[in-house]
């Protein structure tokens, strides 16, 4: 038995014979060529070919991984063509005739070091991706054919790193998860595995020694861990896990279309956070119960400039049409602090978090806050809009934000334009002064959405984003959780309903708590829809509210 350690960035554990990725010859012919114009137009025909091709690998990619993984080989298509690669393989062509796959070779050698030296782990990531489109029209003027998997069972595949189009080209049916010499998490064929569900072990180095091939591999995504002809107990310790991981995975498919109720009958809404439209597939695949924080500032975060009225109108309707009528809850514009935008041109600030940030901004540049609510209540006519509005810490903004939504809805009155007259305005509630202030404010809101991240920060004087505060940074401190039973009271008490959107919101050790306390809504990602609802599913309030309200007066 040899066991391995390498990192895990897709979960699951597989087990099955070993197979080396085999990659076409990589010997690169270089010569002098004597009519370069010729040799240029040989390399723009394979240019061409390759662009075509990423354009099918794209759509592959779409049908199997979806948008994510197809805006992969679209980006490929752009590096394809891009006009500084182009131009630096010219050069090498018709100034110094060098036949067009050492010019390729060369330049791709120049490029992937670039970005290997860029400080942005992301752009460094991209070297692969240069390497990678480069490989590609080098097999078309080399004519060569792709590589593959010659084997009739499926296999665990090894590689020194794969390629996404080489991962999204394999026959996933022969495929029973991934183990890589090199790569990097953030790496596409490590997302690409992740999408696919397929567990996925990276950076083993050269551990795995081709006599190794063939023999029975089991790997573990979730702890790195590749073992090689594992001795019987731990190949039954592993399959055991194996064999309750894909248990808890038919459970969870299983709870598609049930209730979000407990043992007891105490029902409580299961909503996603987004961050763009685009996100609302995943909301419908894990049968998500509504959008409880659709991030609006991503929408601002991918523009140059501030996107206007229409552009946000557009992504807000989508977002409310493809929900059908369940309610989707969009924040507005909550920048500053840890997200800053270059055009807002926001002065630079001693402590960002405590600054000019989220509703301060809205408040302070009425224009934008302007832009913005009309865009929501015109997107209002095509669904269930709710709006809450970040950062609050007094009456008298909430009044404010009141009533520039008045405004807004009385201009589109005057103007003739369709909106909806029930759109619930609230406020997340993620400072102290919220917190404390609760009892009034429930009296101006339709609901709370409690933002546990930043409402852990200011109660317990930590900033989130840190990386030294390890444990002071504890949003099970019962500070934060006192605070969340007050809110959740107060509200009830003027008949308003409660959510919670932090992070802690999917954190399973806390649903019993969130029950207790009687929280009527969670958001979460989209993927922590599920495993939300089995915990849900599986509590009895009546049994732990006792113990749970002890542990709060006397933690
Ligand atoms: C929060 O603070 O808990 C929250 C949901 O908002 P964000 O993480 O976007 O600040
Ligand atoms: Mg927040």
């Amino acid at each position: 038995m040899v066991t391995i350690q390498g990192k895990g960035v897709s979960t699951g554990v597989a087990i099955g014979p070993l197979y080396f990725y085999r990659r076409v010859s990589g010997n690169i012919r270089r010569y002098t060529v004597e009519d370069t114009e010729a040799e240029w137009r040989r390399f723009k025909e394979a240019q061409g070919t390759a662009i075509e091709q990423l354009g099918a690998l794209a759509e592959k990619a779409r049908e199997e991984a979806g948008d994510d993984a197809a805006l992969l080989f679209e980006t490929h298509q752009m590096m394809a063509e891009d006009l500084d690669f182009e131009e630096a393989i010219q050069d090498l062509i018709k100034e110094q005739a060098l036949n067009a796959e050492a010019a390729v070779t060369d330049t791709s050698v120049q490029f992937a070091e670039m970005f290997a030296n860029m400080d942005d782990e992301y752009m460094q990531a991209r070297a692969a991706d240069v390497k990678d489109v480069s490989r590609r029209i080098l097999s078309i003027l080399q004519g060569a054919q792709e590589g593959g998997i010659d084997s009739p069972v499926p296999v665990i595949l090894a590689a020194d790193d794969l390629a996404p189009s080489e991962t999204v080209q394999l026959d996933k049916s022969k495929i029973l998860g991934f183990v890589t010499a090199g790569g990097s998490s953030s790496s596409h064929t490590a997302i690409l595995a992740r999408t696919m569900g397929i567990p996925a072990i990276i950076g083993v180095g050269d551990a795995l020694k081709p006599e190794m091939e063939g023999r029975e591999v089991i790997l573990d995504g979730g702890t790195g861990e590749v073992v090689v002809e594992a001795d019987a107990l731990v190949r039954d310790a592993m399959l055991k896990k194996r064999e309750e991981q894909l248990e808890l995975k038919r459970l969870l498919e299983s709870l598609k279309g049930q209730e979000n109720v407990t043992l007891d009958g105490q029902k409580v809404k299961v909503y996603c956070n987004i961050g763009s439209p685009d996100d609302i597939a995943a909301v419908k695949n894990n049968d998500g119960g509504g959008v409880g924080l659709f991030r609006s500032e991503f929408l601002y975060l991918k523009c140059d400039d501030y996107p206007d009225e229409e552009t946000q109108f557009q992504a807000y309707r989508e977002a409310l049409s493809a929900m059908e009528g369940k309610m989707v809850i969009i924040r507005t514009l909550d920048i500053g602090a840890d997200k800053q935008i270059e055009y807002f041109h926001l002065d630079k600030e001693e402590n960002p978090a405590m600054g000019m940030r989220a509703l301060r901004i809205c408040l302070t540049r009425p224009e934008i806050f302007r832009t913005q609510l009309r865009a929501l209540y015109r997107a209002s006519a095509y669904g269930k809009l709710g709006i809450m509005f970040p950062m609050v810490t007094s009456l008298w903004e909430v009044q404010e934000c009141k009533r520039a939504c008045q405004a807004v809805v009385q201009e589109l009155k005057d103007e003739g334009i369709p909106y909806d007259q029930d759109v619930q305005i609230g406020i997340m509630v993620e400072t102290p002064a919220a917190v404390t202030m609760s009892d009034q404010l429930a009296r101006y809101v339709d609901f709370f959405s409690i933002g546990t991240n930043d409402l852990t920060q200011y109660t317990l004087a930590c900033d989130r984003q840190s990386s030294v505060l390890g444990k002071f940074f504890d949003p099970h401190h019962p500070a934060v959780l006192r605070a969340i039973k007050t809110v959740t009271d107060n509200a009830h008490r003027y008949g308003k309903w409660v959510g919670i959107c932090g992070e802690l919101a999917a954190d399973l050790e806390m649903t019993e708590t969130f029950l207790a306390i009687g929280v009527d809504e969670l958001s979460v990602s989209p993927s922590a829809v599920l495993p939300l609802r089995n915990a849900i599913r599986k509590t009895d309030v009546s049994k732990i509210r006792k113990s749970v309200m002890a542990d709060l007066l006397f933690p």
